[in-house]
């Protein structure tokens, strides 16, 4: 394999070209340092690779086996993790919201779950650069949280039919709705077209309409001088006598290689950076690098992501247009029974993952065979909202490393997942306000999916040493030149969607970084 770098140590590698490790290449090559990125997966040309075909796409997602349990097992692969470079970014659905204030410190606030050491205004500056990079489109008034608008690109218009009736039902109950903010064009920006409404978002978008790292952060980090090594999966952190990284090895093609570097940022996300952690393990170290509490791989969380479908007496078409396009956050942040909240968009689905929902749906009506038939006949005439629920972190929740190994000879990775009883609370809740709204917009609500969707945790920032792995920067407590800066580094999951929190967090680290090694202090 030719590369850059070969034989040299280079200034940083970054394990994972995804939402994170795309902002830290792009900002850490322009500031003139010696970048690598090594990413697992291939590398995409989005008008040759992407294909307008649900099943076919489902290759963006990590397909290795993982292996699941728990009361609630999750349902891995094209559903929750990218793999390529741009990550999971590539096959988002473009949602772009900030976290809240309240969602930094639900235990103060809530008593329940944690806080998190820094603050909404920490990550306010982040937030507003990385819109307005990326030309977020959204309304000029934001109702919820502490950002009010205006997004730096007006909101999309029109609005699929979908998301009409989501705001005609919300409109009927007093609820507050807009048209929601996303990393997707509404008019031309750099070398960019708008969106064309296809509703491919999550097949890979190959207008490049939706925002990606792949499209953005990438060839700008190679332009700045960044190598970036696709299909090179990184199977350990290598570690020096003096207790700091070293590097990495990582795979091509079945043979082993080294990248040297004087700083090791890993941002696989929330599965693979616990294993990938915890399978570095050496004399030193020997629960895993940077495990000194025994945190990695705790506390990981998932959103609830159940689904209510109606049926109307007119055509929907839930496949038309972006396929969000409308949200509230009146629920946001409940009190009573409840704690914390969760935020409903309008969210339309193409034929495959309506047939796949419903036949898991939990109604009263098993959804197989003729019945199914039936429902897919009538597909035009569904409309369907979403939850995005904030799920408490239990330590109970894990990433760890099982017997069985892959190609590489890499232990999988063994996820456990259970919902504790707020969490259950929190879905009634929401499912009850979801057909509500569709019921008074005119539907019969006939179809409840569970779900869940975006993966966080299993690395979380803290003050303590005793009780997280990395600090806020997401530099590890017990490895300077260790950094671990994607979705994992979460100490709560919020109840909104995550990546602009990620990008943030990202852009945050890569300007701590940038200052402490002027300093010669990492
Ligand atoms: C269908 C779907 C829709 C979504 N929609 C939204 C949305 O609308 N809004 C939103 O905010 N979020 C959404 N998300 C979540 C979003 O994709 C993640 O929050 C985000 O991508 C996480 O960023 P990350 O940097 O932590 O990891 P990723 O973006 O997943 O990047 C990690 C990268 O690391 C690579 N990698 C892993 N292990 C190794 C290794 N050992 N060696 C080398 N490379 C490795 C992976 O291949 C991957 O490319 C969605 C997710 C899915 C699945
Ligand atoms: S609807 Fe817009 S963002 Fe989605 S795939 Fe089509 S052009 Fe891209």
């Amino acid at each position: 394999m030719k590369r850059k770098y070969e034989g040299e140590t280079v200034d940083v590698v970054i394990v994972g070209a995804g939402a994170a490790g795309g902002v830290l290449a792009k900002e850490l090559s322009e500031a003139g340092m010696r970048v690598v990125v090594l990413e697992a997966g291939p590398w995409r040309d989005p008008q040759h690779d992407f294909a307008s075909d649900e099943l076919a796409m489902q290759q963006l997602g990590w397909q290795d086996t993982r292996i699941v349990d728990g009361a609630d097992p999750l349902q891995m692969g094209h559903n929750n993790c990218g793999k390529g470079v741009g990550g999971g970014t590539v096959h988002f659905t473009g949602v772009f919201l900030r976290f809240h204030e309240t969602d930094f410190n639900a235990k103060s606030l809530d008593g329940v779950g944690e806080d998190w050491p820094i603050g909404y205004a920490d990550l306010a500056p982040y937030y507003d650069k990385v819109e307005k990079e990326i030309a977020v489109s959204g309304p000029k008034h934001y109702p919820w949280g502490s950002f009010h608008g205006p997004y730096p690109y007006p909101e999309r218009d029109p609005i699929s039919l979908n998301a009409q009736l989501f705001a005609k039902g919300c409109e009927k109950l007093g609820i507050r709705w807009v048209v929601s903010p996303l990393a997707i064009l509404s008019a031309p920006f750099e070398d960019r077209p708008p969106c064309i409404n296809r509703g491919f978002c999550t097949q890979g978008c190959m207008p490049n309409a939706k925002f990606s790292t792949l499209i953005v952060h990438i060839p700008k980090a190679i332009q700045a001088g960044a190598e970036v090594l696709p299909d090179c999966m990184v199977t350990q952190v290598n570690m020096g006598k003096d207790g700091r990284a070293t590097g990495v090895t990582f795979v091509h093609n079945g043979t082993a290689y080294e990248q040297r570097a004087k700083l090791v940022i890993i941002s696989a996300y929330a599965v693979e950076t616990p294993r990938l952690l915890l399978n570095s393990a050496n004399a030193q170290f020997p629960n895993g690098l940077a495990n000194r509490s025994g945190w990695v791989g705790k506390a990981f969380m998932t959103h609830s992501s159940n689904d209510v479908y109606a049926r109307f007496d007119h055509d929907v078409r839930l496949y038309k247009g972006t396929p969000v396009l409308a949200t509230t956050q009146d629920f946001y942040h409940l009190s009573g029974e409840v704690a914390r909240g969760y935020t409903l968009h309008a969210h339309g689905v193409r034929p495959l993952s309506f047939a796949k929902g419903i036949s898991k749906s939990d109604g009263n009506r098993p959804v197989w065979g003729s019945k199914l038939h039936e429902a897919m006949l009538d597909y035009n005439a569904y409309a369907r909202i979403t939850m995005v629920g904030e799920v408490l972190p239990s330590p109970d929740n894990t990433v760890t490393l099982c017997d069985e190994k892959d190609l590489n000879g890499m232990p999988r990775a063994k996820v456990t997942f259970s919902y504790g009883d707020n969490d259950k609370l929190l879905i009634d809740h929401a499912v009850s306000t979801m057909k509500g709204i569709l019921q008074a917009a005119g539907g019969k609500p006939e179809f409840v999916v569970p779900d869940t969707a975006h993966l966080m945790g299993g690395c979380r920032m803290g003050s303590d040493p005793d009780s997280s792995v990395v600090n806020s920067y997401g530099q590890t407590h017990d490895i300077p030149n260790l950094f671990v800066c994607d979705a994992s580094i979460f100490v709560t999951s919020g109840a909104g969607n995550p990546t602009n929190t990620v990008m943030a967090l990202a852009s945050r680290t890569a300007d701590y970084i940038k200052k402490r090694a002027s300093r010669m202090e990492l």
